[in-house]
């Protein structure tokens, strides 16, 4: 019986376990389990050493510990050395594998191709890693903004982009990373950004998520803008590590109910 499960301290909110088993279920795979797996930091590294021999194929891996995944794997793909954080692990043949499905996930999201667009990131920190990497990577002009402006200068010399003191009023690609929304905060106070001008950015993605739409969403669903929510980013991500360990599509129709459930933990 093929294991997977998330690892995260506090994880219990996670929408991971609904997600995944609805697309074993979905696509008959009957035998494989997906766990929630609340681990502390000091735990960590020897939990996931023993992970293998407990019949896991692999492990997603969220706050606070996608650093410490990649520090432990014996080998990494380029994303996840060059964001600096592994949000995927995979069991194989006494290895452990990490990658950072965060970025290409995002990528999958967008309703266009990145390359020689504008795009804004509004954060500096860890999603604003894998969300900055990969729409350099995809060959979009960045700005990164950032509250802490010397964090957004660290991570565009590491990383790509350019950081702002202020960003541009229109853009392409509106990319919120900061967690500004996620405990009802009003984005039009906290970001640079005025509700009256949200019709300068024609896409929206907002990393937060909970139970209802964030008021930037909403905001920007008012100025006709084409939104995708932390849910569809979660989604997606979740879709590269379902096929990553099972070797088979996920079913995203499936894993997008699931995650959208009221049933599903908030
Ligand atoms: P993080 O590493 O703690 O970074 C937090 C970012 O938010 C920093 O840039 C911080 O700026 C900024 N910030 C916090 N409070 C602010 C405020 N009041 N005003 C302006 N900026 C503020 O967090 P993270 O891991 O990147 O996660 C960020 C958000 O994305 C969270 O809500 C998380 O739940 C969400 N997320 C969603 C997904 C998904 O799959 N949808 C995946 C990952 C993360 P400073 O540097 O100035 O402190």
């Amino acid at each position: 019986m093929p294991i997977c499960g998330v690892l995260g301290w506090p994880v219990r909110h996670s929408r991971s376990p609904a997600m995944h088993e609805a697309g074993y279920a979905a696509l008959g795979l009957d035998d494989w389990r997906y766990q929630l797996l609340p681990v502390p930091p000091e735990l960590f590294e020897e939990t996931v050493r023993g992970l293998p021999g407990a019949g896991f194929a692999g492990a997603n891996v969220t706050i606070p510990h996608k650093q410490a995944a990649l520090a432990l794997a014996d080998e990494a793909t380029d994303a996840a050395r060059a964001i600096g954080a592994a949000n995927t692990l995979t069991f194989r043949d006494g290895r452990i594998h990490a990658d950072n499905t965060d970025a290409p996930g995002l990528l999958d999201a967008l309703p266009f191709d990145p390359a020689g667009r504008s795009a804004v990131v509004l954060g500096a920190g860890g999603s604003a890693r894998a969300v900055v990497w990969a729409l350099v990577q995809a060959g979009a002009e960045v700005q990164v903004w950032n509250r802490t402006h010397a964090r957004a200068e660290r991570l565009c010399a590491e990383i790509g982009g350019r950081a702002v003191d202020a960003p541009p009023a229109a853009a392409d690609l509106l990319v919120n990373t900061t967690s500004v929304g996620l405990h009802g905060e009003d984005p039009f106070k906290a970001l640079p950004l005025r509700v009256d001008a949200m019709d300068g950015y024609p896409c929206l993605v907002d990393l937060v998520y909970g139970s209802r739409p964030t008021a930037l969403t909403s905001a920007a669903r008012d100025a006709g803008a084409t939104v995708v929510d932390g849910l569809e980013i979660l989604v997606r991500q979740g879709a590269r590590s379902f096929q990553r360990w099972t070797g088979r599509a996920a079913p995203l129709d499936v894993l997008r109910a699931a995650a959208r459930s009221d049933a599903a933990p908030a």
